[in-house]
């Protein structure tokens, strides 16, 4: 995929997620507006269904009092008599006889005439004690009235300082409330929206990072193409000096050419090594043959293999072998590879005479094995990323090294196999430093 097209693809998934965000918003903003609006019409409602009912209560229960005054012909004191003290409880001052069984048919005949169907209970209390003189609970759908009339017969309570309640127990508040669902409204839309930039923001990571990956490993088999190119193309020229007849009787060129096929053939041997190396990692088939491996034999080892490269480049390495303990369970062949890749690297990497220096020191229960050279040296943002799979320092055409960005993330591998640790620390045109810290057996 080419950068302009992920770059438009990007944007365009940015914009209809942000739309479909905005959307939502707005959608949730409309029902919010349209519930709120439901909510005050119910409340308006609810008030009115109470108003019309309290109103009803009122008057039947003026209506009573009027009948029970009418009866002693003194209505003069019917003003204001009924007072809502409650939601659901109504007093009403009477100054004069009340007879239970008249004053409940008179709230049953009044109620059942507006229609008020809830059942209710009276009350008839003394004002100056405020205690209770007679009481009922009354249900409109069956009439209990034969009871109430037998008790009350004997009650004709005197005329003044009394009153009477009227409350209805089933009339619990007058006004409705909603239940405050807002948060909640909001809650799932907000995780699902959260969800989905998670996701979005996840793919756009791998997206780049399979670019990423896909442009190194392009880097890589170009690079290792020509890597291989090389040593077949002079193997080829190489051979066919060979089949001259006349090779026979210049034994120095015959020699010379003999040998030119044979280093090649060991360069070619290394390269496949090497990709064979990051084969093994890839599958995760890394299975090490453990046993006693002395760090300093291999080291010294190494030294030996690099000689003649050193001396070609007038280079020159000197070990410091100060650890008292450098026997690591390990692999043999893996531990020396990760060594001579470090080793190969110091050589590549430094313009001039290479001077490359192994040091080697205990600490814990760890060796310390320290890779140092003179040569070019690494960048800070760089050796972030040096032991990531074909990663390569971009160096323009300062030093033209050929490499695959392999050997490195080999030797992190195979230390961390081990159970042990690579670090790096290099300054740019000075010089680098790798560390490996193995744990000694
Ligand atoms: P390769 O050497 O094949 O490119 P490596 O994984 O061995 O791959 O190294 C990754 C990169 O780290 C190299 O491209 C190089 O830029 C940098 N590097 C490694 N070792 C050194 C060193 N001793 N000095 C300077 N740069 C180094």
């Amino acid at each position: 995929m080419r950068r302009r097209t992920l770059g438009t693809l990007v944007l365009l998934a940015i914009l209809s997620v942000v739309g479909v965000v905005l959307t939502q918003y707005i959608w949730l903003r409309q029902a919010q507006q349209y519930q709120n609006e439901q909510v005050a019409l119910q409340k308006q409602q609810a008030a009115q269904i109470d108003k019309q009912f309290n109103d009803r209560v009122t008057i039947a229960l003026t209506d009573v009092t009027e009948r029970i005054l009418s009866i002693n012909r003194d209505p003069s004191d019917l003003f204001d008599a009924v007072k809502q003290e409650r939601p659901n409880y109504f007093a009403v001052t009477i100054n004069d006889t009340i007879h239970p069984y008249l004053l409940e048919s008179l709230l049953k005949h009044e109620f059942e005439r507006r229609g008020i169907e809830d059942d209710f209970e009276y009350g008839i209390y003394d004002c100056f004690t405020d205690s209770i003189v007679y009481g009922n609970y009354v249900s409109l759908k069956d009439s209990l009235i034969a009871d109430t009339a037998e008790h009350s017969e004997l009650l004709k309570l005197g005329k003044d300082g009394h009153y009477f309640g009227v409350y209805f127990p089933r009339r619990t508040t007058s006004i409705w409330e909603p239940k405050q669902s807002g948060t909640v409204t909001w809650i799932y839309p907000a995780i699902v929206t959260l969800i989905v930039f998670a996701f979005f923001g996840y793919s756009v990571w791998v997206i780049l990072r399979q670019k990423r990956l896909g442009r190194m490993k392009n880097d890589f088999i170009g690079n290792m193409t020509h890597e291989l190119k090389t040593p077949i193309s002079t193997i080829a020229l190489s051979s066919e000096v060979l089949t001259d007849p006349n090779i026979i009787n210049e034994p120095e060129r015959l020699r010379s050419y003999a040998n030119i096929i044979r280093t090649e053939n060991e360069r070619l041997r290394t390269q496949v090594e090497r990709v064979l190396q990051l084969s093994t990692l890839d599958k995760g088939e890394l299975e090490l043959k453990r046993e006693a491996v002395d760090l300093h034999k291999v080291v010294n080892e190494v030294t030996s293999a690099f000689t003649v490269q050193l001396n070609e480049r007038k280079g020159e390495m000197t070990t410091e072998l100060k650890a008292t303990r450098a026997i690591v369970e390990g692999d043999h062949v893996h531990l020396t590879n990760a060594v001579i890749n470090l080793v190969d690297n110091a050589v590549k990497y430094s313009l001039n005479e290479p001077r490359i220096t192994i040091r080697s020191s205990n600490h814990g229960g760890y060796i310390k094995l320290e890779v140092l050279d003179n040569g070019i040296g690494i960048k800070r943002e760089d050796t972030k990323h040096i032991f990531e799979r074909f990663y390569r320092v971009h160096t323009g055409n300062v030093h033209n090294v050929k490499g695959f960005g392999l050997g490195l993330h080999y030797v992190e591998e195979i230390v961390r196999a081990h159970g042990g640790r690579v670090a790096v620390s290099s300054e740019l045109g000075k010089g680098s430093t790798f560390t490996l810290d193995l744990p000694v057996s």
